[in-house]
C-alpha cells in the first residue's frame, strides 16, 4: 500500500530520501526553502507545495530533513502553521537534548514526533545498506515502518526521542575509532614500504576479531565485574608503550598512542592493572577537562 508523504527540505539528503519515496510509489508532496531544488522530483512525479503549512496538510506523514534544529524551528514554528494530524518525522542532525526538546514542542503543538538519524550518503538511501534510526513512540514508528522502509534499513531503539542522536554520535566514536587504528597502522608500515593497500586485508581482519570481543566484553560492564580473562589492563599498557615507542622510533606520530596510554595509566593508578580492558569505561564515564 502506499501512503501520502511529505519531504521539507530538499538539500541532497531531502532530495534522496523523496526521490526513494518517489520509486517506493509512494504520492509525495515536496517544499524546499529554494524551489528549484524540486524540479527534478516535480519531473519525476512529486508535487510542489506552495507552502510550509500546505505539505504539512499533504498527508499523514511528513519528514524534514534540513541542516539543523534552529532551520527547523524557523521553519516550523511560524504561528500559522498546523502541525495537528501529522507524524512529523524529523531526520535532521542534532544533540539528543535538542532531539527531546523538539518532541515536546511539537507535541505541544498537536503533532506526533519520531526523531531520527540517517547513518548514511544520500546515494545509499533507498539500499538496505542506508541506516535510519528512528526513537518515540513505538506505536508511532509500527504505524508508518511500512512508507519508511523505502529509505533503507529502518531500525526503532526506544520511547527515548533522544536515542537516535545518541546511537548516532556512538557510531560516529566507533567508525572514527576504528579508521584512526588503521590509519596508524598503515602508516607505520609505509615507513617500511608496505603499502595501504598490502595492509588493509590484515587491519579488516583484526577489526573483525576485535568487533567479536564486544558482545563478552559489555557482558563484563554491564556486570560492573571485569576478571582478566585472556589479558590484564596492564599487559595491553605494556604492548601500548611499544606503539609509541616504534611510532617515535620510526618517525610518525605519537598522538593517538600516547593518549590511549594515557587512560590506560590513569586507570591503572586507580588500582584497575589486574583487571580487563573494558574497565577504561570508568575513565570513560566521566568528564575530564584537561
Ligand atoms: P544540504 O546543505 O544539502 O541541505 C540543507 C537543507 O536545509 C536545504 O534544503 C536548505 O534549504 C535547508 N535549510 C537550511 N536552513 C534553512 C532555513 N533556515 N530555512 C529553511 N530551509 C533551510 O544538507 P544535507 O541535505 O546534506 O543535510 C541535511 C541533514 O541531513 C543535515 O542535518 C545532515 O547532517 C543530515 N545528514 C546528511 C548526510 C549527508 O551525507 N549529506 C548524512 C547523514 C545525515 P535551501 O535549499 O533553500 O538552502
Amino acid at each position: 500500500t502506499t501512503t501520502p508523504v511529505a519531504v521539507i527540505g530538499l538539500g541532497l539528503m531531502g532530495r534522496a530520501l523523496a526521490g526513494a519515496l518517489l520509486k517506493a510509489g509512494h504520492p509525495t508532496t515536496v517544499w524546499n526553502r529554494t524551489a528549484a531544488k524540486a524540479n527534478q522530483l516535480v519531473a519525476e512525479g512529486a508535487r510542489l507545495a506552495p507552502t510550509v503549512g500546505d505539505a504539512l496538510q499533504a498527508g499523514s506523514l511528513t519528514i524534514i530533513c534540513v541542516t539543523d534544529y534552529q532551520a527547523v524551528h524557523e521553519l516550523l514554528d511560524a504561528g500559522d502553521i498546523k502541525l495537528d494530524g501529522t507524524t512529523l518525522i524529523n531526520l535532521t542532525s542534532g544533540d539528543s537534548a535538542q532531539a527531546r526538546q523538539a518532541a515536546q514542542w511539537a507535541e505541544l503543538r498537536g503533532a506526533r514526533y519520531l526523531d531520527g538519524a540517517i547513518m548514511a550518503v544520500p546515494p545509499a538511501i533507498g539500499t538496505a545498506e542506508a541506516v535510519i534510526l528512528h526513537s518515540g513512540p513505538q506505536s508511532d514508528f509500527e504505524a508508518h515502518k511500512s512508507t519508511l522502509d523505502a529509505l533503507g534499513t529502518v531500525t526503532y531503539l526506544g520511547a527515548d526521542h533522544g536515542l537516535a542522536s545518541l546511537y548516532d554520535v556512538a557510531g560516529l566514536a566507533m567508525m572514527w575509532s576504528v579508521l584512526n587504528g588503521w590509519l596508524q597502522g598503515t602508516a607505520l608500515l609505509r615507513t617500511a614500504g608496505v603499502d595501504a593497500a598490502t595492509y588493509a586485508p590484515f587491519a579488516r581482519q583484526i577489526a573483525a576479531v576485535v568487533a567479536a570481543w564486544l558482545p563478552g566484553y559489555a557482558e563484563q560492564i554491564d556486570s560492573g565485574s571485569f576478571p582478566a580473562e585472556v589479558s590484564a589492563l596492564e599487559t595491553d599498557a605494556r604492548a601500548m608503550a611499544h606503539l609509541i615507542d616504534e611510532s617515535e622510533a620510526v618517525g610518525v606520530n605519537a598522538e593517538l598512542p600516547k593518549l590511549i596510554k594515557a587512560i590506560a595509566d590513569r586507570s591503572i593508578a586507580a588500582g584497575h592493572g589486574g583487571e580487563q580492558y573494558p574497565v577504561l569505561i570508568e575513565e570513560f564515564g566521566k568528564p575530564r577537562n584537561d
